[in-house]
């Protein structure tokens, strides 16, 4: 069906609107409509609309309540900022938190907020390019679900830790990379079992840990694998370590075990640390940072975040896109009829 374009706003209102039909109140609804709104306004769909169904299903199933407030601790004579969500979805505790963390950056050269206690479905660039934009960089990362073996290893362990950096560079559009540490998202191979395809070599193991190409296999019992090999498998280890160890929250395996197979949207921590780029003294970092960037593209290889820089720029012009049917739905979903699913 044919696409029909929203402005960021019109996008925003319809999706908050959807939100509180399904119980958020009107702060958790308006903050986890901008985590989704970006997504789609950058043609990052796996993270827009299509996690309607996983916010909404998690509130009725009693997960979440929708109107807890975070609750903040933030000592003044410490660089970490610390935010218990109260068992709610993220955005509204980091929206909170990211200004506590820049000042603190500010303040102390590096600071770190964790969020604690939340529930994660989100892309993570959004707050590291947010803190690029006020000159900052920037380190997030989180636990999952436990789908990820480690190499090597015969059974699920770490969750897909995604990891997302950025760096400013003087203009609008900051050098920007997040990513699943799993060699693939785990909705491909979902994708690959609706359609019967087999798996590339690489992606999964099946539950006698054997390497599999069966979709099905690596999804009912068997894991995936981390991208990189046993590169993958420690920076996973240490997502672990720093997001769930350090800041004492869940690991993805134990996140899967609260869980217990009900397949709602994990619940454990988020770390975000903030850098000041100024903090050795480099007073031309600007102009360093730019020496490096041009140099990567003149040999003709594109940066991190270009591809969602020209949709951004793109819908800036035309309008986010959204599918006829989609929009309908949504409309529907707004008026209390919930129980819609979205592609
Ligand atoms: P991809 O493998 O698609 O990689 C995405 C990153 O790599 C983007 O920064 C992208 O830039 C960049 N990139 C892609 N292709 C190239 C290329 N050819 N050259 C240079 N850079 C490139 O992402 P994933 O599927 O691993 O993850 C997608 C999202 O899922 C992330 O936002 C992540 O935060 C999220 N996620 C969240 C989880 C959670 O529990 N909350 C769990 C796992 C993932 P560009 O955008 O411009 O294409």
């Amino acid at each position: 069906m044919t696409d029909t374009y929203l402005t960021y706003d019109e996008l925003h209102t319809l999706l908050a609107g959807v939100l509180q039909a399904g119980g958020y109140n009107a702060a958790h609804a308006a903050a986890i409509a901008h985590t989704m709104s970006k997504a789609e306004r950058d043609q990052c769909r796996s993270h827009g609309i299509y996690r309607l169904a996983g916010v909404l299903k998690s509130r009725h199933a009693g997960l979440a309540d929708g109107n807890n407030a975070p609750v903040i601790h933030d000592p003044a004579d410490k660089p970490i900022t610390k935010i218990d969500a109260c068992g709610e979805f993220a955005p509204l505790a980091s929206e909170q938190g990211l200004p506590l963390l820049a000042a603190k950056a500010r303040r102390y050269g590096i600071a770190a907020l964790a969020i604690n206690n939340c529930l994660h479905l989100a892309a993570l660039w959004p707050e590291v390019e947010a803190l690029a934009n006020q000159g900052l960089g920037a380190l997030a990362m989180c636990p999952s679900n436990a789908y990820v073996a480690p190499a090597g290893g015969i059974r699920k362990l770490f969750g897909t830790n995604p990891l997302a950096f950025a760096w400013p560079t003087g203009d609008s559009r900051p050098y920007v990379f997040d990513f699943a540490t799993s060699v693939i998202a785990r909705g491909e191979i979902e994708l690959y079992r609706l359609d019967n395809k087999p798996l590339p070599d690489g992606w999964g193991i099946d539950r006698d840990g054997q390497p599999s190409n069966d979709a099905a296999a690596v999804l009912d019992g068997g894991a995936l694998l981390p991208f990189g090999g046993y590169k993958g498998s420690a920076i996973a280890t240490m997502i672990e370590l720093l997001a769930a160890v350090w800041i004492g929250d869940l690991l993805s395996s134990e996140s899967s075990e609260a869980d217990g197979g009900r397949g709602l949207a994990p619940r454990h921590g988020e770390l975000i640390i903030a850098i000041d780029p100024t903090a050795f003294g480099a007073a031309d970092h600007e102009i360093h940072t730019r020496v490096l960037l041009d140099a990567i593209r003149d040999q003709g290889a594109r940066l991190p975040s270009q591809r969602r820089y020209a949709a951004r720029a793109a819908a800036a012009t035309q309008g986010i896109p959204i599918s006829a049917d989609n929009l309908a739905k949504l409309r529907r979903m707004e008026k209390g009829e919930l129980d819609i699913e979205l592609h």
